[in-house]
């Protein structure tokens, strides 16, 4: 199939827009990727035709509110494959789905003296709870490094696993470096250890066909705002032996089946997760996003990215002085840079006065920054409404930066 960039562009109103007099060029998509008309069209539809709080009312809105929202959750199973709907929970976003494992995995399984394996790629959001139940349970955050490359390699990993080992934490596509990791092998090498793993898939799940059983992943992280759905929700896919063995994260309404002053019965799973009145709008508008992503195909977008990605990285090394941090053979729609002895901010901020948006900073990322001893990079990161013309306005626009700079 021909890959129809204008058609694919016509979805989203917002690349129409000018900022600061300049069209836009969007290169932040993997902050947060812009949404589709058919998103919000749901949003709109779920308000004006079957609001509803979910579960409870016997009442139509309700019902079919409810109806809906379950749908989208086959829908996720269906498109991650998992066994089953309950494996999937509705969260917040990665963070709060990675933070539901850390606190309940945590609570359960970790004692003094273990240890977590993480690794020196991940966003703070795969770093930061591990820490914090480590640090309540006295167990041990262990660094797996990567290379100067930007790769993780499983010799090294194997050396650091141990009888302490309890979990393996690691991101599918690193936000900053854009590295895939061989998360297939990693996690069949901590399974031969009976090791389970979560795997941080916020910057996957949009780029690359993902097959949770395929991978035998325990859990499986990432974002609905990064699908070209709404924000404010994320999933958590856990095979359902741990979400049936794990303690809840929240307790309140929706996740018990009774309550007594005594004691409380909690709910099967996943509600036993889901404890609240869950983001019902943009979980129904996420099933939109779904659709549309298997509308164009995930594999015909890969395919565009990764042309986008070698045409950006080709440019971009035509630059005297330009290092690009993160040069894997296996890499996503991310690209991070420095130029010369320019500041990233500077960088940044003058191309936003020419319309463009990138990420400056360390992309809640210290451990790379501390890794190639960098305050910050530049990054641009791709989505499937990137063309060759926004590749080609952004070059331009910073070879005129980085002149001026
Ligand atoms: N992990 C990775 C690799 C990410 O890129 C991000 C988002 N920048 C997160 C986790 C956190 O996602 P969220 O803010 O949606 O919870």
């Amino acid at each position: 199939m021909e890959y129809d960039i204008q058609k694919i562009r016509s979805w989203f109103p917002v690349l129409e827009k000018k900022v600061y007099n300049r069209p836009l060029v969007y290169l932040d998509s993997a902050a947060s990727a812009q949404k589709p008309v058919q998103v919000l069209m749901r949003e709109e539809e779920l308000h004006n035709d079957f609001y509803g709080n979910i579960h409870r009312a016997a009442h139509f809105m309700a019902d079919k509110a409810t109806v809906e929202f379950e749908a989208v959750r086959t829908k996720v199973q269906e498109f991650i494959n998992a066994g089953s709907r309950e494996e999937i929970i509705f969260t917040k976003g990665t963070t709060d789905s990675i933070n539901l494992v850390a606190h309940s995995f945590g609570e359960k399984y970790l004692h003094k003296g273990d240890e977590i394996i993480v690794s020196e790629m991940e966003h703070h959001s795969n770093i930061v709870p591990w820490q914090l139940i480590a640090g309540q349970k006295k167990a041990k955050v262990v660094k797996l490094p990567f290379t100067d490359t930007g790769e993780i390699e499983l010799e090294v990993f194997k050396n650091l696993i141990s009888s302490k080992t309890k979990l393996v934490a690691v991101a599918h596509v690193s936000n900053v470096l854009g590295t895939i990791n061989p998360v297939e092998k990693i996690i069949e090498i901590a399974h031969q250890n009976n090791i389970p793993v979560l795997i941080d898939g916020a910057q996957a799940i949009q780029h690359i066909p993902v097959n949770v059983q395929k991978l035998d992943a325990d859990f499986y992280a990432f974002s609905a705002h990064k699908m070209y759905g709404p924000n404010g929700v994320g999933i958590l896919y856990g095979k359902k032996k741990w979400l049936s063995e794990i303690p809840p994260y929240q307790g309140g309404g929706e996740m018990i089946s009774e309550v007594t002053f005594e004691k409380t019965i909690f709910n099967d799973i996943p509600y036993k997760f889901e404890a609240g009145t869950p983001n019902i709008t943009s979980v129904i508008a996420l099933g939109a996003a779904i659709d549309l992503i298997e509308e164009v195909g995930l594999k015909n977008i890969a395919d565009w990215e990764q042309e986008i990605l070698r045409y950006t990285t080709a440019k971009l090394k035509e630059i005297p002085d330009l290092k690009i941090y993160g040069e894997a053979p296996e890499k996503s729609s991310v690209i991070s840079f420095n130029a010369g002895k320019t500041h990233p901010y500077d960088i940044g901020m003058l191309l936003d006065k020419m319309g463009i948006a990138v990420r400056t900073g360390h992309h809640c990322a210290d451990p790379v920054m501390q890794h190639f001893n960098i305050q910050g990079t530049v990054r641009v990161s791709f989505g499937m409404y990137t063309s060759k013309e926004d590749i080609d306005f952004f070059i331009e626009a910073l070879k005129k930066v980085i002149d001026m700079l």
